[in-house]
């Protein structure tokens, strides 16, 4: 994926997975690992003490997972962790999520649990949490994804406290990946990769996206993914839309097919990874960008390393393709950091002067699309390493060519 983008589970083992965080029988105990000892409280309390914010106020989303592992829905119900920048953080939360939180890595990490009844005014139980651990109070920075609703509510209850992001102060313990990070993104890779090679089997003359998408969305949940977190299959001119979904096109000879598919593992990270692929012999004009694509994607790759900014690579990417007259339908960014979110920092787009350094992960993702005839792009998650980079997604580059008479 590319643009923004709102992740919904259209499809899902377990939609709610504080469970399969934890089951043995799926294999994936250590995906409670970097969650258990509570050293990325510590982390967020540090982070929170520098930023000169008494408190941090998390409720369901990717920032609670991240900082306990625990993957609350999000209910009209608050649900809020106090993360106060010294002192213990508390969990608020309704009666009835107790069980679920305990269950959770949350649990395991020993964060007490402040639960509110049904006539209880949460908002209250919150501010009264945070006078009394930061009795100063004065600045609380709130979990980028929180509800407005949420947002207003905690402001009329703690009037006198200066509400800002949590983005700001969170996003270096977020952006920089553990090796335990690395090896679950490493791990999404692999498994998004079997979805690739498999893709041939789907692709036949005569079926239809959402055809071939059902079949691809069926084999990221076989591979291993918790969720399907998008499926793009756009054949010949739905090609050129970046994010094109499926249709009810069938999928003629000729036709170059761009696939971007992803999921969540029961870890909790994403995986994410475009390829291009043509039923028999794709029209010339397409095999001459596509070249260019290759290379311009390989170039940009190669120089993603330690000290380099995020707008160099996206610049490599960018140059290669309007050298060779393409630069105007080179219409999108050329990547986004990915984690426990599809989309996250750092941003590899012109203005962001944010040096890369070992640890962060994100896609390099170019593409040339020629309106109403055709597009391509090509998509690897990368990680920076000490000296280098490490590409988590190893299928081929190659126009993968699919002869159209192959019967399996
Ligand atoms: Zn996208
Ligand atoms: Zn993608
Ligand atoms: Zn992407």
């Amino acid at each position: 994926m590319l643009g923004p983008f709102q992740p919904f589970p259209r499809l899902s083992n377990d939609a709610r997975t504080p469970e399969t965080l934890r089951s043995p029988e799926r294999g994936t105990v250590a995906a409670v690992d970097p969650f258990a000892d509570g050293r990325r409280l510590a982390a967020a309390q540090e982070a929170a003490r520098r930023a000169g914010i008494d408190a941090l106020l998390v409720t369901p989303g990717p920032d609670l997972l991240y900082l306990t592992g625990y993957q609350a829905i999000a209910l009209e119900r608050l649900t809020c962790l106090v993360v106060p920048a010294n002192g213990e953080p508390v969990l608020v939360a309704p009666e009835l999520e107790v069980p679920a939180a305990q269950a959770s890595p949350l649990g395991a990490v020993g964060v007490p649990i402040r639960s509110w009844a049904e006539t209880d005014d949460p908002y209250a139980l919150v501010a009264a949490l945070v006078a009394a651990l930061a009795p100063r109070a004065a600045a609380v920075a709130l979990t980028d994804s929180m509800a407005a609703g949420a947002v207003l509510r905690l402001r009329d209850a703690m009037p006198k406290a200066r509400q800002q992001l949590a983005g700001p102060v969170l996003r270096e313990l977020r952006m920089i990946k553990s090796p335990d990070e690395i090896e679950y993104l490493r791990r999404a890779g692999r498994a998004i990769d079997s979805v690739h090679e498999q893709v041939p089997d789907f692709l036949r003359p005569g079926r239809t996206e959402r055809e071939v998408g059902d079949d691809i969305a069926e084999a990221i949940l076989a591979a291993g993914h918790t969720t399907v977190d998008f499926v793009i299959v756009a054949s010949g001119p739905n090609g050129a839309s970046p994010h094109h979904e499926v249709s009810d096109r069938r999928i003629n000879v000729g036709d170059p097919v761009v696939v971007d598919i992803g999921g969540t593992m029961d870890s909790g990270y994403c995986s994410d990874s475009t390829r291009t692929y043509a039923l028999g012999h794709a029209p010339d004009d397409f095999l001459a960008y596509y070249t260019v694509l290759q290379e311009a994607q390989r170039h940009a790759v190669e120089s993603v390393r330690p000290g380099v900014t995020a707008e160099s690579v996206d610049t490599v990417a960018r140059d290669a393709i309007t050298e060779a007259g393409y630069g105007d339908r080179f219409i999108h960014r050329t990547g986004h950091g990915i984690g426990l979110e599809t989309h996250e920092e750092p941003y590899i787009v012109q203005g962001n002067a944010e040096l890369l350094r070992a640890g962060m992960a994100f896609s390099v993702e170019p593409g040339i699309y020629l309106p109403n005839q055709h597009g391509a792009r090509i998509e690897d998650i990368v990680v920076v390493s000490a000296n280098g980079v490490e590409s988590l997604n190893n299928t081929t580059h190659e126009l993968v060519v699919i002869d159209p008479t192959y019967s399996s």
